[in-house]
């Protein structure tokens, strides 16, 4: 089945996202678009993942649970899993590789941690958008050890992509998927990574942006396991 995707998302716990992108207004907001299947990837951690999820409960919206990780190269990974268990343990993981510096809420803008609610519940207070000191290598077994799915983000972007950072895909990653920023047009790189599966995501931080790609994938079914596999393979 074809299914529409947005697999790049943040919420308002991302500090550069905006404050209305809370679970209900971000599920709203994919279900007016016509999205099957999102994922939500807030830089370095995953603490709103599950308030989304709850509220896509009950209507035909799956939500994939996910993190945007920043290696120590400064590139920028979407890691998408199977279930809350794996994401909170790579958080986890992911947290105790941040350096301990505390956001400041005025100059980078408030992470606010939300219920089903939309309720804000805390602040987090460990500055999320920096860089991890887990080199690509790392993460690649990091999250293979959780069955997860590795996608180099915004692979044409001139800073935080892999291809910017190193000036190619290394040999020894093995990868099924890449994406392309929402700037780009998707064909057109279609025959530079030829080997690879290319997949457009909005990255949004404003409501405005969810969906706007309007790609789809091919799935035999329509779960996480189902996009997972899918995106391990080229
Ligand atoms: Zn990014
Ligand atoms: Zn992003």
């Amino acid at each position: 089945m074809k299914l529409k995707y947005d697999l790049h998302i943040h919420t308002a716990l991302s500090p550069c996202g905006a404050e209305d992108m809370t679970p209900n207004n971000i599920v709203n907001m994919a279900l007016l678009s016509d999205l099957d299947i999102i994922a939500i990837t807030d830089h370095n951690s995953c603490e709103n993942v599950e308030a989304v999820i709850e509220v896509a409960k009950g209507t035909t919206l799956l939500v994939i649970p996910g993190i945007e990780i920043e290696t120590k190269e400064e590139i920028h990974v979407v890691c998408l899993f199977s279930d809350m268990d794996s994401v909170c343990n790579v958080q986890d993981m992911v947290y105790m590789h941040l350096p301990e510096l505390k956001n400041k809420p005025t100059i980078f803008g408030r992470q606010l941690v939300l219920n089903n609610a939309d309720t804000v519940i805390r602040q987090e207070e460990k500055l999320l958008s920096f860089a991890t000191d887990l080199s690509i290598n790392q993460l690649v077994a990091i999250v293979e050890a959780h069955n997860g799915v590795m996608i180099p983000a915004h692979i044409d972007r001139p800073s935080n992509s892999i291809i910017s950072n190193l000036g190619m895909i290394p040999d020894d990653i093995q990868l099924g998927t890449l994406e392309i920023s929402r700037h780009q047009s998707l064909e057109a790189y279609q025959h530079v990574y030829s080997n690879y599966r290319l997949i457009q995501n909005s990255d949004a931080h404003d409501l405005g942006f969810i969906g706007i790609c309007n790609q789809t994938i091919e799935l035999p079914e329509k779960t996480t396991i189902a996009l997972i596999r899918a995106l391990k393979t080229s």
